[in-house]
């Protein structure tokens, strides 16, 4: 991507896009910017050491290798230059009710037969005392369980699925490897903190950013990376800020870092506590930790002691606080700016989707790329894209708290609230006839709200009428084959850390490559 034109001709001035913030949302988008912008767009990236980035945001969806693919990074080479593990599945313990756990694993629960999902057959045969859990029949959960890795195709059986993966990967390191790829393709970076926004007094639309050093960088399109702050797109451009605390109301979080341990899990593990739960996420180099809780239900010492407590390895460092609002801007795009990744809204990282979201952010900005001219229908399309993607990603991370039957007040508070409809709706679908419908493009399909209403406790009172005329003996028949399958196939992969071993293992860091 460059400016300048070799071939001494003048074409039409180029159209400067300035990203404000180099955390993961500012080093993503300029690294796709960088890649897929040629001739005509430059690209500058401001950010400030003096204020950091987020430091958090390391567990990720399977959907993040699009992306890698998109722009040409080795997967392996990625994986090295940030600590990176492999994440096949997630797992809630005691989320339904003190003692249980399930996972939601990515790809596919079982087969489906015919015009049937797998899970009307498998909710039969558990209303028969045929089926086991859910995860039996789901390759990445048998292997995550296992601690097993592999990549690719099947090594037994073409009736056995290849198995999905996202990663962990150490957040620094990420933002780190990005601003290097962006770099080499021509994104200039700046150094300094945003002192001032100017605006146009006729369109107030924003004309450059003012650093505290007084230099201006000026913009025909302003990408707003700069957190929670919003310093753009709230604070310049007064795009309101939905609130969705009476539905998602823990607000604060603490990050924690701790030594790695010999458990080194291919799955993320979120834990339900008292006032909110934890996470541990598994890298090469260390394990991140952090409490997600609810203020109003528990002290920050409170949850800081239990977080601790809950560790299992020592802690490398002081729990880091972090403050939040569970919500969205209401638009995120609004005038010459658009606002990416924590910018824009943020839901709390029970199903990793942040990430996700600044990917999908990306290609929209991409397909709908604007130049000079900014039309307000391509604004309203992005807007409305970008709401209902939040909203019914909002409704599944509602799902995991709502569905509970645990003892303590938050929870209890939980059971009550008032659900949005869409939600609602579906969980009273499910109930009824175990039918689960996909809204338009969705980020989580039917097996994901599958393994979460199924995995919170929710029991579907029929199944579908199909489901209802097979064999008993051919469903249980059907149940053990695919059981067997899956689980012949994962006995024949690595543990999670040879593979890494042999594959991928990063050098220690500040250690030679
Ligand atoms: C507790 C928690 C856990 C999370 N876990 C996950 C997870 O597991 N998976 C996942 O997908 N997501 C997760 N997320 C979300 C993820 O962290 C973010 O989506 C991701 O890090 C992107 O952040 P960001 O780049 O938008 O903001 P930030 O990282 O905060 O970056 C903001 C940038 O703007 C710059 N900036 C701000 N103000 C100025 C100024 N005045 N002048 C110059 N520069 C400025 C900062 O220096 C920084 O570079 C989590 C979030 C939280 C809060």
């Amino acid at each position: 991507m460059s400016s300048t034109d070799t071939s001494g001709s003048t074409g039409p001035d180029p159209v400067n896009i300035v990203i404000a913030g180099g955390g993961t949302a500012g080093w993503m988008t300029a690294a796709a910017l960088g890649h897929f912008l040629d001739r005509g767009f430059t690209v500058t990236l401001v950010e400030s050491e003096e204020i950091g980035t987020v430091g958090v945001g390391e567990a990720t969806i399977p959907q993040i290798r699009m992306f890698n693919q998109a722009l040409g990074i080795d997967e392996d080479a990625f994986i090295r230059a940030t600590q990176a593990t492999f994440k096949l599945a997630i797992e809630f313990v005691g989320w339904g009710q003190p003692g249980e756990r399930y996972m939601h694993a990515f790809g596919d629960v079982g087969r489906d037969v015919g015009l049937c999902a797998f899970h009307h057959y498998w909710s039969r045969g558990r209303r028969l005392g045929l089926a086991g859990p859910h995860g039996d029949y789901a390759i990445n959960d048998i292997a995550a369980h296992a601690g097993r890795m592999h990549r690719g195709a099947p090594l037994t059986s073409r009736n056995v699925p290849e198995m999905p993966h996202a990663f962990h990967f150490d957040a620094g390191l990420y933002a780190a490897f990005l601003r290097q790829f962006a770099e080499a393709r021509g994104v200039t970076r700046r150094e300094g903190r945003i002192a001032e926004v100017r605006q146009d007094p006729l369109t107030g639309d924003i004309s450059s950013l003012v650093l505290a050093s007084g230099e201006a960088i000026t913009g025909d399109l302003f990408i707003d990376c700069t957190g929670f702050r919003g310093l753009l797109i709230g604070g310049a451009m007064g795009s309101a800020y939905v609130d969705w605390t009476h539905w998602l109301p823990c607000d604060r979080a603490l990050a924690v870092p701790s030594g790695r341990v010999e458990d080194f899990t291919p799955y993320t593990r979120a834990t339900a506590h008292a006032a909110g739960w934890q996470w541990r996420i598994p890298l090469q180099h260390r394990t991140g930790n952090g409490r997600v809780y609810c203020s109003a239900f528990t002290s920050d010492e409170e949850a800081a002691e239990s977080l601790l407590a809950h560790l299992d390895a020592p802690a490398l460092a002081d729990p880091r606080p972090i403050r939040f609002t569970t919500g969205r801007r209401a638009e995120a795009w609004r005038g010459n700016v658009i606002a990416v990744g924590l910018a824009s809204g943020f839901l709390e990282p029970l199903e990793s989707t942040s990430i996700h979201l600044i990917q999908t952010a990306i290609s929209r900005i991409l397909k709908l790329l604007p130049g000079k001219d900014q039309t307000q229908a391509a604004r309203d399309e992005y807007n409305r894209q970008f709401t209902f993607e939040m909203e019914r990603i909002r409704d599944f991370i509602v799902l995991h708290y709502h569905v509970n039957q645990r003892p303590e007040p938050f929870w209890q508070a939980m059971r009550e609230m008032t659900l949005p409809d869409t939600l609602k709706d579906r969980i009273a679908l499910f109930r009824a006839n175990g039918h689960i419908v996909r809204h338009g493009d969705e980020l989580f399909g039917e097996v994901g709200w599958f393994q979460v209403m199924a995995g919170q406790g929710i029991v579907p009172e029929r199944s579908h009428a199909l489901a209802e005329t097979i064999d008993e003996a051919d469903l249980k028949s059907y149940l053990e084959t695919l059981n067997g399958l899956y689980a012949r196939e994962v006995a024949r992969y690595p543990a999670h850390a040879d593979f890494i071993a042999r594959h991928c293992a990063a050098p220690p860091l500040g250690g030679a490559a």
